[in-house]
């Protein structure tokens, strides 16, 4: 795709593990500049100037490459999808990480669902584990106190996006300090989709950012909003291939602080990579590299013609 100014791309359409934000497919592209590789893969759903910040990182990627790494390898969190107990304990006790993200709130369950769910991950972890639980913006202000002060029963390091808007974040977390419900919330929608991350500050919205570096426009710019919102940062992916984890990688490597175990490990929730040489956690860790595409990965990857020619119109579509 010359005519685009990014180079020749390669368009990829990966299966997912299990549903994830209602996605069973990742698709994308990746292109090679002097810097290194870039992936651009915008979720279908954001449209317009939603998904100029993710060209932005991209060319960052492809053109300027990384900052320098203050740490050679970030810890990382494993996921844990809406499944049921058993499964929920096998991948955590599996996983190899002292740290798990759980999806609650999924439509179609209930609290007594995550709190089986929570529960089993706990125990797979044992005592020194850390579990912190994800709603996706899914509760009301009142559901969210009621789920909280449930879940945290269990001991959670943070609840993420509990309810949808940063005003509703703000009234949740003083509710919750005022009823001596002691969970921190970690603000994620609200600062990529919110077009105003810096309100989450202003409002006193939460105690955690989650940072992720496509949609917000590139590892250096996710540094600048780490410094202006103040607060410890979890660095979580976009469900990338290893080349767009890399890039989130490489900003948890930069990051003066790094608190929290990060999203990152988030490869093992896709079927196959566009490389022999996954980002996948040993232990509880990646390490801090660049990643190079092979050309046996990207055959296996490669989306259908009608797919690709869509993906073409869209980084046209953005870099208009
Ligand atoms: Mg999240």
């Amino acid at each position: 795709m010359p005519e685009s100014g990014f180079g020749d791309s390669v368009c990829f359409d990966i299966g997912m593990r299990t549903r994830f934000r209602g996605i069973t497919r990742r698709q994308g592209l990746l292109w090679q500049g002097p810097a290194g590789w870039a992936e651009w893969s915008p979720f279908l759903d954001y449209h317009g100037d939603e998904i100029r910040p993710w060209l932005a990182a991209a060319v960052e990627a492809a053109e300027v490459g990384f900052p320098d790494p203050v740490r050679h390898q970030v810890p990382v969190n494993v996921t844990i999808p809406a499944v049921g107990p058993e499964q929920a304990y096998a991948l955590a006790a599996e996983s190899g990480c002292r740290t798990a993200k759980v999806k609650v709130a999924e439509p179609g369950q209930t609290l007594a669902d995550d709190l089986a769910r929570v529960e089993a991950v706990r125990d797979a972890l044992g005592a020194g584990g850390a579990v912190r639980v994800d709603a996706n913006g899914a509760w009301a202000v009142d559901e969210a106190v009621t789920a909280l002060r449930e879940l945290g029963r269990l001991g959670l390091e943070y609840a993420e996006q509990p309810v949808s808007t940063v005003e509703e974040l703000a009234t949740l977390r003083r509710e919750l300090l005022r009823r001596g419900v002691g969970v921190p919330i970690a603000a994620d929608e609200s600062i990529r989709r919110s077009g105003d991350p810096e309100r989450v500050k202003e409002l006193e919205a939460a105690d955690v950012a989650v940072l992720k570096v496509q949609p917000l426009g590139g590892v250096r710019r996710c540094l600048e909003l780490a410094e202006l919102l103040g607060l410890p940062v979890v660095v979580s992916s976009a469900l990338e291939t290893s080349v767009g984890l890399a890039a989130g990688v490489a900003l948890a490597a930069a990051l003066p602080e790094l608190p929290y175990a990060c999203g990152l490990n988030t490869r093992a929730l896709l079927t196959d990579d566009v490389t022999a040489d996954s980002l996948l956690a040993v232990d509880g860790m990646l390490p801090v590299r660049p990643i190079t595409p092979d050309a046996d990965a990207l055959a296996r990857c490669a989306a259908s013609e009608e797919d690709a020619a869509m993906w073409a119109e869209r980084l046209a579509g953005a870099a208009s």
